[in-house]
This record gives C-alpha cells, structure tokens and sequence, in this order.
C-alpha cells in the first residue's frame, strides 16, 4: 500500500524523479543513491521497502533474511567499487517515516568529526553532482 505524500512510496511508484533511478529491485525491496545533492559520499545507498511500512517489526521472518541478503549484496558492490574499508548500515526514521536502510561506504579520507552516524551531517566543499551520482548508479548496476 502506498502513501502519496511519501517521498519514498512517489519514488517506488515513478511518480517523482530518482536520480540514479532504481539500482536493483527484489520481490519486497527497492534500492536507489541518496537523494541529497550535492551527494557527500557517492555511493551512499538506501534499500527500503516498497510498501508504505514504519517499522522493521512489521517484517516477516523472510522478508527480513530478504533484506539482510540484500544489504549484504549492496554492501560486498560497494566495498568492491568504492575500495572502502567500512559499510556503515543506519537506520533512524527521523525524516522520512517510511523505514529506510543507509548502506554508506565510508571514504577512506572521511574527516575524523564525520565519522560515524556523524556522517549524516557532513558536507565536503566538493560534493557529488547529479552526472556523477548517475554515473555511479550505472556503474552499479553493471555490477550486480
Ligand atoms: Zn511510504
């Protein structure tokens, strides 16, 4: 079930642009780029259910081995494509309500006070323009 005034259930259903597009889809997930631009961290990925659900509690034990296998597969990508040495997996909620999975592949050259959940507040002089976010999402996609 969706939720029209949901950016993530717009997204899922193609009624607002997603830059990058959808990355891999699966029976219960979509994966897609975060969606602030400039991107701080290119390759910053979110997996989130495509039904309109709140909280992880909702999930059947198959679909969460179905998000867990997914998470580990978008991680092994970004580990490989990105060379980082850590996959950040994070989950708040505060934002956007629709349950949402960041998988952030930490630069190797993150400033120490960005690391961490600190990396949610963290903006490089140069960031990752739509092109490039684009780009990396193709790249991606390649991958799997
Ligand atoms: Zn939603």
């Amino acid at each position: 079930m969706m939720n029209h005034t949901c950016v993530i259930c717009r997204w899922e259903a193609g009624l607002d642009p997603l830059t990058g597009g959808k990355i891999l889809e699966t029976e219960n997930f979509f994966v897609f780029h975060h969606q602030n631009l400039p991107a701080s961290v290119p390759g910053w990925l979110i997996a989130a259910p495509k039904a309109h659900i709140l909280r992880q509690t909702e999930f059947t034990p198959e679909i969460l081995r179905e998000l867990y296998e997914l998470q580990q597969k978008m991680t092994a990508i970004l580990e490989k494509t990105t060379r980082t040495g850590r996959v950040y997996w994070a989950v708040f909620g505060e934002e956007v309500k629709h349950l949402h999975f960041h998988m952030i592949p930490r630069p190797e050259d993150l400033p120490q006070e960005a690391l961490g959940w600190r990396i949610f507040g963290y903006k490089p002089e140069r960031g990752a323009g739509k092109l490039e976010i684009e780009g990396f999402c193709d790249f991606i996609r390649e991958q799997l």
